[in-house]
């Protein structure tokens, strides 16, 4: 019989599936633990069925617990980080409204472009990469903006910096504003209390301390914010992240039926609900302290290798990822490259404004320990001895 099929299989394809085994000691993904790598394998079932209902529903439970959060509104996104902040942009803001965005590193670019393409007046707040902001700065931008939402980075990965929040909340009260608080990188390794801080919106991601693969990340409005996205005059512009349909989709909106929507990540969702049953088995304020021990750790063996960490502050370094300032002479990226070639272990360089300030660290969550610590220690160790230095 003649064929109609004119392209041929590809010859990869006929060739086995090939996953190297590394050390994932960059700002993320993390290695993912055995238990939830097993959660994730275990058998699909209907995104619909009521089993997945309860699986969800476990979840969001979880995600209550990880933000400290009573927010009925709390699920957990199909996508990645940003989908999360695509999804809280694209429904408390309408087009046109005024947003205030602090960038201190690439996550506030980033959801400052989101905002812009949506049609949003952004206003940023802008400190160089391991800068943070004063809540007298904070206040002044928010009386002469008076924006509908304000954006701020918890754990900023880019620059190795957590952000105090005290305070802030308040602030966004008093000026009637909703506070978006990003905790992708601090979730778990780093304290923060969605209810107590006053936090409106916060979302994390899956693949950090949290330590599932990528793709899924949880997400949780309180009714200030609720109250906003629910009584808007345009249809957000995303279909796929409307909160209208995917508060339904997770049971959150009071109607007796869950519709068809989107087919959500069964095998994520598996995986992300043991993480946080990782998590709450440990414990949340055991969680941060053994992060911040194990960072303490890390940066120790760091100075006594001669190398100078970029955030000056021990109190504002965020401890689930460490940014080193790049050692005088070399090239990062070589170091980076030594690293991986010879001890299967990746660290990583700087993103967006960071870009050749500084070499990044990740320790998160299945990661934490000294023994990973002291991993990354020698590995940076034989990197600086190997490696030429170009300059002087
Ligand atoms: N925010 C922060 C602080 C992050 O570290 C990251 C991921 N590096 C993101 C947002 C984006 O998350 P994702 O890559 O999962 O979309």
């Amino acid at each position: 019989m003649v064929s109609s099929v004119t392209i041929p299989p590809p010859a990869c394809m006929l060739l086995p599936l090939e996953v190297p085994n590394r050390y994932l000691f960059g700002p993320g993904p993390s290695n993912v633990p055995p238990r939830v790598l097993a959660a994730g394998g275990r058998p699909i079932i209907g995104h619909l069925h009521h089993e997945m209902y309860e699986i969800m529903n476990d979840i969001k439970k979880g995600i209550q617990y990880a933000f400290q959060t009573n927010n009925h509104m709390t699920l957990a996104m199909s996508g990645s980080g940003h989908a999360a902040m695509e999804c809280a942009v694209f429904n408390v803001v309408e087009p046109g409204e005024s947003v205030l965005v602090s960038v201190n590193g690439v996550w506030g670019e980033r959801v400052a472009e989101i905002a812009e393409r949506m049609g949003a007046k952004v206003h940023t707040l802008v400190k160089a990469p391991g800068g943070y902001f004063t809540n007298e700065e904070i206040e002044k931008a928010l009386a002469k903006h008076k924006p509908v939402l304000f954006f701020l980075t918890h754990g900023e990965s880019s620059a190795g910096l957590a952000h105090p929040i005290d305070g802030i909340g308040d602030l966004c009260r008093k000026y009637d504003c909703l506070l978006l608080v990003d905790s992708v990188a601090s979730l778990g390794a780093a304290p923060l209390l969605m209810d107590q801080q006053k936090i409106d919106i916060l979302y994390t991601g899956s693949q950090k301390a949290l330590n599932a693969p990528p793709g899924t990340a949880p997400i949780s409005f309180n009714d200030r914010a609720c109250h906003k996205m629910f009584n808007r005059k345009t249809k957000p512009v995303s279909y796929l992240f409307d909160m209208t349909h995917l508060s339904n989709y997770w049971g959150n909106d009071g109607k007796p039926a869950r519709d068809y929507h989107h087919t959500g990540p069964v095998s994520g969702f598996l995986a992300l609900r043991e993480s946080l049953a990782i998590l709450a088995e440990k414990g949340l304020e055991n969680s941060w302290r053994h992060h911040k021990e194990v960072a303490e750790y890390l940066w120790k063996g760091l100075e006594d290798l001669g190398l100078k960490l970029f955030i000056k502050d021990k109190d504002l370094r965020l401890p689930s990822v460490t940014t080193i300032t790049i050692p005088d002479g070399y090239e990062w990226k070589e170091l980076l490259a030594y690293m991986i070639k010879h001890h299967q272990l990746e660290m990583t360089g700087g993103l967006g404004p960071s870009i050749g300030m500084v070499i990044r660290v990740g320790l998160m969550g299945y990661n934490c320990s000294t023994s990973n610590a002291d991993k990354a220690l020698a590995a940076l160790s034989d990197a600086l001895k190997h490696c030429p230095k170009r300059k002087a």
